[in-house]
């Protein structure tokens, strides 16, 4: 697979499930405040986050959806299933010419979440 693998540990968002995975089809990771660039992981976000708040929220997020990792999960329950990362966050030494993270895999930080601004992503490190 292309891409870093994704464990998150956001329970709060509507893309999380059981075991740390996400089942997004894509994750935008982004500098927490526009123009201003990261200088720590605590200055990133999954803008991707969506609250989990019932039904017609759900309902809202369900055009970026892993489909196809979602339905090998439900019969291969063990399957680890990765959404795609588009990341802007150029101060990061994974980063990489078209919004692409090397990273082997990355860590979504930010249990219990409310928004964005609460998740993070932790693998971020300073480009030196
Ligand atoms: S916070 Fe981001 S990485 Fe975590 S489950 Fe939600 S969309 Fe996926
Ligand atoms: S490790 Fe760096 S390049 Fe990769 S998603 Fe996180 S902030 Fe972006």
């Amino acid at each position: 697979m292309d891409g870093p693998q994704v464990k998150c540990v956001v329970n709060t968002c509507t893309h999380w499930l059981k075991g740390d995975l996400c089942g997004a089809g894509n994750i935008d990771i982004t500098h927490e405040e526009e123009g201003k660039m990261a200088q720590n992981p605590e200055h990133t976000q999954c803008k991707t986050f969506y609250q989990r708040r019932g039904l017609a929220n759900t309902l809202g997020s369900l055009d970026n959806v892993n489909w196809g990792g979602l339905l090998a999960k439900t019969f291969l329950p063990e399957t680890q299933i990765y959404p795609s990362v588009t990341c802007i966050v150029n101060s990061c030494k994974y980063w990489q010419e078209g919004n692409k993270c090397s990273a082997d895999k990355i860590d979504i930080v930010g249990m219990n979440a409310d928004e964005c601004q609460d998740t993070n992503c932790y693998t971020f490190m300073l480009k030196s």
